[in-house]
């Protein structure tokens, strides 16, 4: 995923994150054509809405995550959200097959394990949380400041980072994400 750092290095004129992988690169989980739709149309929609809707107000100084802490309930907090959601999720994946890729190691291997009881314990718990999440919306694993491991279920364009959260992955459950490849 990106870093903190990046995120807070975002700020307007936003512009379309570059995909960090080719765009065959995920197949077959996700296609080209899902993520030429979900990149390259839907978020560069939020961008240029965010862009808009920015411009001559206090925000436009403020980085993504600042904006996604302080815009009040609407069509800012929506899209401000929408980047920062997109921009994370289109960077945590990597191509099938590739090095590193496969289950946690190391100290979130631990840390999962210590939270929900195995890999396979906190994949099925992400899996519920998601199915079961009523509606668009995304689905989180966050860490909070004490290092605890938590999965937070969000409506609309919501992120963690408004609970004082650092996301550490993310479900997109809006249909606009798989529809292409999985239809309904
Ligand atoms: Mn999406």
């Amino acid at each position: 995923m990106l870093t903190q750092l990046t995120i807070t290095e975002m700020k307007a004129p936003f512009v379309l994150p570059e995909l960090p992988y080719g765009p065959d690169a995920l197949k077959p989980v996700l296609s080209r054509e899902t993520l030429d739709y979900h990149h390259g149309k839907h978020l560069q929609a939020y961008v240029n809405t965010l862009n808009t809707l920015v411009e001559g107000t206090g925000y436009a100084g403020m980085n993504l995550e600042e904006i996604v802490r302080k815009a009040p309930a609407g069509p800012l907090f929506n899209n401000a959200g929408q980047v920062l959601n997109h921009t994370l999720y289109f960077e945590q994946f990597h191509p099938v097959g590739a090095e590193g890729t496969g289950s946690p190691k190391g100290k979130l291997k631990d840390a999962i394990r210590g939270f929900f009881g195995s890999f396979e314990g906190f994949a099925k718990e992400m899996a519920s949380a998601s199915v079961g999440l009523f509606g668009s919306g995304w689905v989180w694993l966050a860490q909070d400041g004490q290092g605890r491991l938590t999965i937070v279920q969000c409506p609309n364009a919501g992120n963690p980072v408004t609970e004082g959260l650092v996301p550490l992955l993310g479900f997109d459950v809006w249909e606009h994400a798989y529809y292409v490849d999985y239809r309904n």
